[in-house]
């Protein structure tokens, strides 16, 4: 249902100016066709979100020129994502895509290169690192991972068929197409309560449902929720199918208690039950942790020298836009720093032959 001509950073109009415009899925295949070259950085950032887009407004002031690769989600989860009321410099809030247009703007205006394809797979054997997207290799000395975190799914069936049918986990994309309807949201951490709330502005009613009695969700979201006029809270169910077709009319519930099963009819399912770390192209270079995110040694250092980590690639305990951003900002200064210290691959060559 995500419209994938639109602006990827949504209604903010961004003037990128002659020459400046990053490269789209055209021009990257006019790059394949004409220049087979491997496109070289100081510093090649991973992610577009604000850990990526900070690292990248970082590194461009210090002279790094950076390129920045924007993954499969430009500007990452915030263009997602409704209103963000915790930003700060933002005290009446401001719209996730507008916020992350913001964010590119600012690494474009100090001379980053943000390109918008996503990254399948790396060697990190050797400086200058190296890194592959859509057939074009791109090398930087050092290289900053802030690939962020995707949506996770229930993973039925019925979920799948569906989606793009009035399956969804994005409420800001596809929020409207259920104006004057009856829809459902199912997790109980903050991003439910928010998809939840947001979807009051489209939907007549929005069941919130939860598998279990107790919210993980901040006490200042879960009483919004409650509190809501138009939401519903159904506490123990999970959702045991998604009902419907060509399009979804309900769901089938199963109560965690009692196991008793039941239906609700619904024209619309928002699944908003976590993330996942975008780690996969760095399997088997980069080290995890238990929870399978990317592990950090001494600040953003990653296991390999010159490799830094930042983001929700890597935290799983705040996830915040704000730390996502700091953690961005740190990993440049490190990279910086790294890089002082040491000379580019082809210099030490140039030097020592
Ligand atoms: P989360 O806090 O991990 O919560 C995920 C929820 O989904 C949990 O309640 C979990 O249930 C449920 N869930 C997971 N897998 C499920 C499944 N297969 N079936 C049914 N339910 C399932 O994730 P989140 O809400 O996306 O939040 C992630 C982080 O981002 C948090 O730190 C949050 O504070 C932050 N965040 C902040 C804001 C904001 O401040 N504006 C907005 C959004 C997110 P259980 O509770 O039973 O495990």
């Amino acid at each position: 249902m995500t419209d994938t001509n639109l602006n990827p950073f949504g209604g903010f109009a961004i003037d990128f100016g002659a020459g400046s415009a990053p490269v789209g899925g055209e021009a990257t295949a006019l790059s394949l066709a004409d220049d087979a070259a491997p496109h070289a950085s100081q510093v090649l950032v991973l992610g577009s979100g604000p850990a990526g887009l900070t690292a990248a407004i970082y590194a461009a002031r210090a002279n790094l020129a950076p390129i920045v690769l924007g993954g499969h989600q430009p500007g990452g989860q915030l263009t997602i994502t409704s209103e963000v009321e915790n930003y700060p410099g933002f005290p009446d809030g401001i719209e996730g895509p507008d916020l992350m247009a913001r964010f590119r703007a600012q690494a474009e205006r100090f001379g980053a290169s943000v390109i918008d394809v996503e990254v399948d797979r790396v060697d990190f054997s050797s400086r200058p690192f190296r890194a592959w997207a859509a057939g074009v290799e791109y090398r930087g000395d050092a290289v900053i991972v802030a690939t962020g975190a995707s949506a996770l799914w229930l993973g039925l069936e019925s979920e799948e068929r569906l989606r793009g049918h009035g399956v969804s986990a994005c409420a800001t994309c596809d929020g409207f197409f259920f104006r004057g309807k009856e829809i459902a949201v199912v997790g109980g951490g903050d991003t439910a309560m928010e998809e939840a709330l947001y979807l009051t502005r489209f939907a007549t009613k929005v069941h919130l449902l939860h598998r279990r009695a107790e919210f993980r969700a901040s006490r200042i979201m879960e009483e919004r929720a409650e509190r809501h006029p138009q939401i519903e809270i159904h506490r123990n169910v999970a959702i045991e199918e998604v009902l419907g077709d060509p399009s979804i009319t309900g769901l089938r519930l199963r109560d965690t208690q009692t196991d008793a099963r039941s239906q609700l009819a619904v024209e619309g399912l928002f699944v908003a039950i976590g993330y996942r770390p975008n780690t996969g192209p760095f399997e088997g270079w980069l080290e995890k942790d238990e929870a399978g995110y990317l592990a950090v040694h001494s600040e953003t250092h990653s296991r390999i020298e010159g490799v830094f980590v930042a983001g929700d690639v890597h935290d799983h305990r705040y996830r915040q836009a704000v730390t996502a951003a700091g953690d961005g900002c740190r990993a440049a200064i490190d990279a910086e720093r790294w890089l002082q210290e040491h000379a580019p691959a082809e210099a030490v060559a140039a030097t020592t032959g």
